[in-house]
């Protein structure tokens, strides 16, 4: 078994996710007392959250690559990076690591497109939803259509991101936005959902939707723990 090196605590709400899905996947895989082998390295999210707002990438950057080389140090086979959003430095960070980056981007559309689906709606924050990091990859590297929700439900999903599910509050008003966001884009033709932010999964469930979910935490993790278990 390969040792899963993640960065984490961006926020630590999705981070334990990751952690609880990778053990009980590995679990299920492997049976009895099996578990992952895993190193994670946590972030202070109130760094992280001030470099993204103010555009300090290139600060965010060495702060992401000094993490993936901590979990190098301690010989992690791979790393999972436990956000959607800091893949916008995933590029420049695998240039600095001598190990792999398992991309979620790149999870999501292996899992979009086992499903046989081409149209698909995107949440997630502004930077995920509005720049070319991660859409760009979808459309480009996988021949997806990526629908983004329009200009005010975009910030009505960024605020309930990072103002209530990265501080760990699921709120039964936010739930009802992010459904009625949902239905327009449905409405629009997306024939599933990313849930492109690891803390949307704490909020929308299947049962919100009358399409198909791909929940960007499970679906990361378990490509780690299918990573992780190839020979
Ligand atoms: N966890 C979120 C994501 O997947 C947002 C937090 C962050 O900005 O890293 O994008």
């Amino acid at each position: 078994m390969k040792t899963i090196g993640l960065i984490g605590g961006m926020s630590w709400e999705s981070s334990i996710e990751y952690y609880r899905i990778i053990n009980k996947a590995t679990q299920q895989q492997l049976g009895g007392l099996h578990s992952a082998r895993s190193v994670m390295y946590s972030v202070d999210f109130a760094e992280v959250e001030a470099l993204q707002h103010q555009e300090r990438w290139a600060e965010a950057t060495a702060l992401m690559v000094d993490a993936a080389q901590r979990l190098e140090k301690a010989e992690a086979d791979f790393v999972v990076l436990c956000t959607n959003t800091m893949h916008k430095l995933a590029d420049d960070m695998q240039a600095h690591m001598q190990i792999p980056l398992l991309h979620i981007a790149d999870a999501i559309a292996q899992s979009i497109q086992n499903q046989g689906i081409q149209t698909v709606g995107l949440l997630g924050t502004r930077f995920t939803m509005e720049q070319d990091f991660y859409r760009g990859r979808l459309v480009n590297k996988h021949g997806l259509n990526i629908l983004i929700p329009n200009e005010s439900d975009r910030q009505d999903i960024h605020r309930i991101i990072y103002n209530e599910l990265c501080l760990g509050q699921i709120k039964p008003e936010s739930r009802q936005r992010y459904r009625e966001i949902i239905n327009h884009l449905v409405d629009q033709g997306a024939a599933g959902i990313i849930l492109g932010c690891t803390e949307i999964e704490l909020l929308i469930h299947p049962q919100d939707t009358t399409v198909p979910l791909f929940p960007s935490t499970r679906i990361h993790a378990e490509a780690a723990v299918e990573k992780a278990l190839q020979p």
